[in-house]
């Protein structure tokens, strides 16, 4: 059975750290960071809708022009979410440009930017190209960022019907984000049962999953066959089977504190997938401590704690690359506990 999300780093571990989440069935991509993104196509540029920004430093944040480029003749609204002052950086990066050629006429493509602060995303601020993407607050009511801090609970940045995203504040030496996707619900088919129905398979399995996805009453009937209708309790009696939904979390640049493992190890808890740097090895643990980095034992110990189901490793320092699978062994003994 296909999932709602497919994860795909951006990068080789020793190139900036990335994550594409690309939602199969909505057409549309998230990613986490925005480091150099070349190797992602500018088709997959292009469905990006949410762009979370750990931090500043450039090898997250660099790929700004990128995306930007590739956003600009689509319209729509591209959302980004960083740390405190990612705003402002967002907007020292657009007014860098010349925007002369920019009007009322121009592609109706709006960004959307958003801090993360104190556990809360804070009021968008819309960045429009047909205003020459000079910064506008949003006003109340225009989603999909919510312009007051009330909107969303604590440590939420996204909210969608099919899932939610997360987030939590680590010290690097500044704020620094780690992310995690938690999907509503998994809805596989059962093709048995399907045919026990006589229903075929179709497109409307795809509403009807989101439907379950989104809470909607058992009772409501969706419509495989004109003329046929059946309702999703029926359907999830017979031919569908709902069960919790993946999640997916992403830490990087982050001090080996016992504030930043307590954090890491509540978004990653139970993960069924965490994606974690481990920069440096655990024989250079001070160069790591310095630098607030984890190292690769840190890492792996992190994701064996946190009862993480898969772990991948990203984001090592250049000077392991002539014993480039160092880093990876060294987290999966600490995973593994050996
Ligand atoms: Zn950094
Ligand atoms: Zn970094």
């Amino acid at each position: 059975m296909s999932r709602l999300v497919e994860t795909r780093l951006v990068n080789g571990p020793f190139d900036d750290p990335g994550l594409l989440l690309d939602l199969r069935f909505g057409r549309r991509a998230v990613l986490f960071d925005l480091g150099d993104i070349a190797a992602l196509s500018p088709r997959e540029i292009g469905r990006l809708t949410h762009v979370f920004v750990s931090h500043r430093h450039m090898d997250h944040f660099a790929g700004f022009d990128r995306l930007l480029r590739l956003h600009l003749h689509r319209p729509g609204v591209l959302s980004l979410v960083g740390p405190p002052g990612f705003v402002e950086g967002v907007a020292a990066r657009l007014g860098s440009y010349s925007w002369n050629l920019l009007d009322e006429g121009s592609v109706d493509l709006v960004i959307h930017a958003a801090d993360f602060e104190a556990g809360r995303l804070g009021p968008a601020t819309a960045f429009a190209a047909r205003r020459a993407f000079r910064p506008a607050p949003i006003p109340p009511g225009a989603a999909p960022l919510p312009p007051r801090r009330s909107t969303l609970p604590l440590g939420l940045v996204l909210d969608d019907p099919d899932f939610t995203v997360e987030a939590v504040t680590l010290d690097h030496g500044l704020p620094c984000l780690a992310f995690a996707l938690q999907e509503r619900l998994r809805v596989n088919v059962w093709p048995e049962g399907l045919e026990r129905l006589g229903l075929p398979v179709g497109p409307w399995l795809t509403e009807a999953k989101r439907a379950i996805r989104s809470g909607t009453g058992d009772d409501h009937a969706v419509t495989p066959l004109p003329g046929r209708s059946v309702s999703l309790g029926v359907l999830k009696a017979e031919a569908l089977r709902v069960a919790p939904g993946q999640r997916v979390a992403y830490v990087v640049d982050a001090a080996c504190t016992p504030a930043n493992e307590a954090a890491i190890l509540a978004l990653a808890k139970g993960a069924d997938h965490l994606f974690i740097e481990a920069a440096f090895l655990d024989e250079d643990r001070e160069i790591a401590a310095e630098r607030r980095h984890l190292t690769a034992q840190q890492a792996g110990s992190l994701a064996r704690r946190a009862d993480a189901k898969r772990l991948t490793v990203l984001h090592h320092s250049p000077r392991y690359l002539d014993r480039p699978d160092a880093l990876r062994r060294e987290a999966e003994a600490a995973f593994a506990d050996t």
